[in-house]
């Protein structure tokens, strides 16, 4: 297998057979569209100038703490047009999927943000979740762990005001009920925040969970191969070949994409530099790498001389 070659350093030749090569692209949010906390330049441009030239583009983040509402605003922000909410999967989205189709109309424990319980509540999902605000005490902790009625499944997704409680609740449904499910969003270890910042991530929290449950999690974020089944269904791929999926990491992204069987591309925008992709064994590099997103931008003027 050969190196990744950076878009811009193809010939023009390779440029034009390159953009040519796929119809549907499939793209990260954060690290590639903008920053958790901050924007990248120019990539509502990119996003544009891939529609003039005909592709289609799809957006996929393992980030469920940002609403509706929110990602249409930062895509406003970046300028990008015409992009609906159908365009755009996170966890919590392919999470009220499968439940619909397998668990319909069961009742579900939620140790997600409050605006994923927004959209569980928004499709009509019926949930518990505990959000405790007063000082706890032995006595006060059995209260809020007495089991009303069971559910058919714990959610488990980033959820920054994750409490002691929440956790403890949800050992509590996982034990009380063998047919309970744990379904889990993004397994991410590493959340990069901002420029420079990068803290850890929720896995451990939900290790802490299965350790105490003996039981496994089902995966419907990146990079489970559950949601490539489902990008199947979603966006009716019928040659995987002509999709080609943009990310900043390579377990989240380039590997989920190669699995999925899409072309790959990783931008250094987010959380890695070209040394960590060089460095990184062979079989996990992308076919292409780009400085960012907005790259796109300069090629297809490139190739419209
Ligand atoms: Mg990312």
């Amino acid at each position: 297998m050969s190196p990744p070659r950076h878009i811009l350093k193809l010939s023009l030749e390779e440029q034009r057979q390159f953009i040519d090569s796929f119809d549907l692209v499939i793209s990260d949010c954060d690290g590639v569209v903008w920053l958790l906390v901050g924007w990248i330049p120019n990539t509502g441009a990119a996003v544009n100038a891939l529609k003039a030239a005909g592709k289609q583009i799809k957006f996929v983040s393992n980030n469920s703490f940002r609403s509706e509402e929110g990602y249409m605003e930062m895509f406003r922000h970046i300028g990008a047009k015409n992009v609906q909410e159908d365009d755009i999967v996170h966890p919590v989205k392919t999470i009220v999927r499968y439940l619909k189709k397998h668990k319909p109309g069961q009742r579900v424990f939620s140790l997600m943000s409050l605006e994923a319980n927004e959209t569980l509540r928004k499709h009509n999902i019926e949930f518990e979740s505990l959000q405790v605000k007063e000082h706890l005490t032995a006595a006060s902790l059995v209260d809020h762990l007495a089991i009303e009625k069971p559910v058919g499944a714990v959610l488990f997704d980033i959820h920054l005001d994750l409490s002691y409680v929440e956790l403890a609740k949800a050992i509590r449904h996982l034990q009380e009920n063998d047919d309970c499910q744990l379904i889990a969003g993004g397994s991410d270890v590493i959340m990069p925040l901002a420029a420079n910042l990068n803290v850890a991530g929720f896995f451990d929290f939900l290790e802490h969970v299965k350790r105490y449950t003996q039981r496994e999690a089902t995966f419907l974020g990146k990079p489970s191969p559950i949601l490539g089944e489902m990008f199947g269904e979603m966006f009716e791929i019928r040659d995987c070949k002509r999709c080609i999926f943009i990310g900043d990491t390579l377990v989240q992204d380039v590997q989920f994409g190669k699995a999925c069987g899409f072309q790959s591309l990783l931008v250094l925008s987010g959380c890695l530099t070209k040394e960590d992709m060089l460095n990184a064994p062979v079989e996990a590099q992308p076919d292409y790498y780009a400085d960012s997103l907005a790259d796109f931008t300069q090629l297809l003027e490139n190739i419209q001389k």
